[in-house]
């Protein structure tokens, strides 16, 4: 059998596998212009050619296997009656792996079909044993609905799945507990549901057979450290009643993912990372913006930004989302089914409406077939969009990645990418998106004006010569632990096997918790003191979710993360919803909860905030003569101070008002470097740019490191003067934005002598004569970029590299 006679079987045989979603949506429309035509044609548009690399990114033909013999004719028919004809090799491999009873990672590209390989031994094993169970964890609920779908279009007997989440009636939940045999939920709910609730589990965990987890590569960083330890109390519940499941993995395509996925499980986990599954090939197209001309006017009716603060000092590039809206509004003229992802929920919806109008100029209507997604989105609406989608009503989608884990759109004629996504292992999950099985499909890198970017889309080969990044998390963070084993302690008094159960650190943060009073120890082990169970947030630092309302109605217009609200929802700020502007009366903060009414003033708004900072600790240092480097724990002091209100058309600043916020306390881990005033001399920075030099070098620092870290410019924060109280030397300061750290600081002070070069070699060729927010400018400074130097930037960052060893 070959790739194409499989492919015959339904037409788009890709999306079938992906039986992680019923909500797949294949293109409609017909094909499109091929790829390398339409590429001609978007860049043929401006003066400058915006293209600075192409790369072609082969078609692969798909390598199907046998179904595995332990798999029974039920099982097979059933998938066969969903157009599976047969598994690809990745998929059985995993599946028999798991069947045999290792734990194992599937680790393989968008679209692979990921989720036969968990539902195949899992589903076997229910049909074949009458009382196994199957416990699968999805990172959000959407995702799970999607699953819970797939599942029961299989029609088997006795399976009886469900979803069990924060939705679930009360009046279903018993029954599920009692009858399910394949419950679908989320680390959340296992946390503050089913683990506190494990009494009336028992039957069901003394049973289980499989832990599925889905999307495992979204547990990364602090939440992917919290789900880590509750996946331990899961063990440790199944081992009280007997049971030790097995544990079957999905991901994206990442590094090392078994030693991932080991943190994550605490288990020894084989990873099968060969992708067998076919793939059109695609056209990948690295796209810088261009420089604005220094008279902005003459050329463009609505240049971002290009008046106000930056006109005089600084040149600026087009805004990346504006040339993303019109490459997105080019191509939908074109008839090419295009999802653009953008990085903020506010850019998509700016995205959506630029390219609408930009194609209702052209012909009245055509601008209803684009739309924005996100994840703040209710369900209804999202299931809406999806919907046009599936008709062919919609071509043209500007999606914040929530995308990747809502409904399961693949078979895209061509995907935007507005802004590098933080990782190569997210640029390639949502690169893979594009492409139709045997057809070819475009995929557009659009730069923003920040330092990394500018720098990947003139290095090439860091994007295509380098691995994907490994998921980082790390169990050991003394923030996650000591809550975490509280809420272990409730559950069931802590022994000394369950220390070694929790790893590295247990037994400290066990002891500081009875030096706290939380814990007593008695001869039969650690009980929790208190009545009432600790309150511990999985998804951590950043608080529960603030509900947008609209005060004219009290409609739920979506919510917004904790840690983000200071910034989107403080009174005054214009909120975008939908396309539709609406300006907050009022943050809440102790209702979780922003009043809104609907109003387009044209002016939008930008948070200001102000940090301090206190050296705590050093954990590891470096003495090289004039330049010291530094890793430890730092206090971190921030609070949104002000806004500022910019006209739209312009980006002219109309005013800053200030804001009454409280302020966020942060411990967490910084690396830092110190220069002595005598170097800085000796290079020729001057004592009065010496703020300057150190602030341009800590904003392009910031920029670089999501390079060497996996993070993203918005997990980390930095802070630079020129005498610090605490190391009496100029000093940059460079920090996790997460309480305890998430790694990234680490990693930063792991990989310096590199890092520190590549923001040097960023500032250094970036094309502009006293910066830019290609180079040194930052969107979220809090001094408002100011000062900056950026030639004395390279002199400090020269002084570093020359004495620092590599
Ligand atoms: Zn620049
Ligand atoms: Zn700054």
């Amino acid at each position: 059998m070959t790739s194409n006679d499989f492919g015959s079987a339904r037409g788009t045989p890709r999306h079938d596998l992906e039986s992680s979603s019923a909500a797949t949506v294949s293109a409609g429309p017909g094909p499109g212009p091929a790829p390398a035509d339409l590429l001609r044609r978007l860049r043929a548009r401006g003066a400058a050619d915006p293209v600075t690399h192409v790369e072609r990114v082969p078609a692969r033909a798909g390598v199907p296997a046998p179904w595995p013999s332990w798999a029974p004719a039920e099982l097979r028919a059933a998938f066969t009656g969903r157009g599976v004809a047969a598994p690809w090799q990745h998929q059985a491999e995993a599946a028999n792996l798991a069947y045999e009873g290792q734990h194992v990672i599937v680790a393989t590209g968008t679209a692979s079909g990921k989720s036969l390989a968990y539902q195949l031994p899992a589903l076997a094993t229910v049909l074949a044993d009458p009382r196994a169970t199957v416990l699968y964890l999805a990172p959000t609920k959407a995702l799970a609905a999607d699953q819970l779908r797939a599942v029961a279009a299989l029609e088997l007997e006795g399976v009886r799945p469900a979803c069990y989440d924060g939705d679930t009636p009360r009046t279903e939940r018993e029954w599920i507990r009692r009858h399910s045999r394949f419950v679908l939920t989320n680390p959340d709910m296992l946390h503050h549901g089913i683990l506190p609730g494990h009494a009336q589990w028992s039957g069901f965990l003394r049973r289980l057979a499989y832990v599925v987890i889905d999307e495992c590569h979204t547990y990364r960083g602090v939440f992917g450290s919290h789900v880590a330890h509750v996946l331990r109390r899961l063990r440790r519940q199944c081992a009280r009643f007997g049971a030790t499941p097995v544990f079957v993995l999905a991901s994206a395509t990442s590094g090392d993912p078994a030693t991932a996925a080991g943190r994550l499980t605490g288990l020894p986990v084989t990873a099968v990372t060969e992708d067998a599954s076919p793939r059109g090939g695609v056209t990948f197209a690295l796209w810088e913006p261009p420089l604005l001309p220094p008279d902005t006017s003459a050329s463009s009716p609505v240049p971002p930004q290009a008046t106000g603060e930056h006109d005089e000092l600084h040149q600026v590039r087009r805004s990346a989302l504006r040339e993303t809206a019109d490459l997105l509004a080019d191509t939908v003229a074109e008839g090419v089914r295009t999802l653009a992802f953008v990085r903020s929920r506010k850019g998509a919806e700016v995205v959506a409406a630029n390219a609408r109008r930009a194609l209702d100029d052209a012909v009245p209507g055509l601008g209803d077939r684009v739309a924005a997604y996100r994840g703040g989105y209710l369900r209804e609406e999202r299931r809406e969009l999806e919907r046009a989608l599936l008709h062919g009503d919609l071509l043209g989608l500007a999606s914040t990645n929530a995308l990747e884990l809502g409904v399961d759109l693949v078979g895209l004629d061509a995907v935007l990418i507005c802004g590098y996504p933080g990782t190569r292992a997210s640029l390639w999950q949502q690169a893979g998106r594009a492409g139709r099985s045997g057809q070819e499909a475009l995929a557009v890198l659009v730069a923003r004006d920040d330092p990394l970017d500018t720098y990947l889309v003139h290095h090439p080969e860091a994007i295509f010569g380098a691995p994907v990044e490994a998921t980082v998390l790390d169990p050991a963070n003394p923030y996650v632990l000591a809550p975490q084993l509280a809420c272990a302690a409730v559950e069931a008094p802590l022994t000394p096997a369950d220390l070694v159960l929790f790893g590295e650190g247990a037994k400290e943060a066990v002891d500081e918790l009875v030096a706290a009073g939380a814990l007593r120890q008695r001869p039969t082990g650690w009980y929790w003191r208190h009545r009432e169970r600790p309150e511990v947030d999985l998804r951590g630092e950043g608080g529960a979710p603030v509900a947008v309302v609209e005060s004219s109605t009290g409609r739920l217009l979506g919510t917004v993360d904790g840690g983000s609200s200071h910034f989107l929802l403080h009174s005054g700020a214009v909120y975008l919803h939908q396309g539709v502007s609406y300006v907050v009366d009022q943050l809440d903060l102790a209702d979780g909860c922003a009043l809104v009414r609907a109003e387009e003033p044209d002016w939008s708004t930008h948070a200001r905030d102000v940090t301090d900072l206190s050296v705590v600790s050093v954990r590891s240092y470096v003495d090289a003569g004039p330049v010291g480097m530094f890793l430890g724990e730092v206090d971190v002091t921030s609070q949104v101070v002000s806004y500022q209100r910019r006209r739209i058309a312009t980006g002219e600043v109309i005013d800053t008002r200030p804001l009454d916020l409280p302020t966020r306390e942060l411990r967490t881990v910084a690396v830092w470097f110190t220069l002595s005033p005598q170097s800085l001399a000796l290079a020729g920075v001057q004592p009065a740019d010496v703020p300057g030099a150190l602030h341009a070098a800590e904003h392009a620092a910031i920029g670089l490191l999501p390079l060497m870290a996996t993070c993203d410019r918005w997990d980390i924060g930095g802070i630079s003067t020129a005498l610090h109280p605490d190391t009496e030397a100029p000093t940059v300061f460079v920090y996790d934005g997460h309480p305890g750290g998430a790694g990234f600081a680490e990693r930063a002070y792991g990989t310096a002598a590199a890092w520190l070069r590549a923001t040097r070699d960023a500032i250094a060729e970036c094309g502009c004569d006293t910066g830019c927010p290609s180079c040194v400018q930052s969107p979220k400074c809090g001094n408002g970029n100011n000062p900056l130097s950026k030639p004395d930037a390279i002199r400090v960052l020269d002084v570093v590299l020359t004495n620092l060893p590599d």
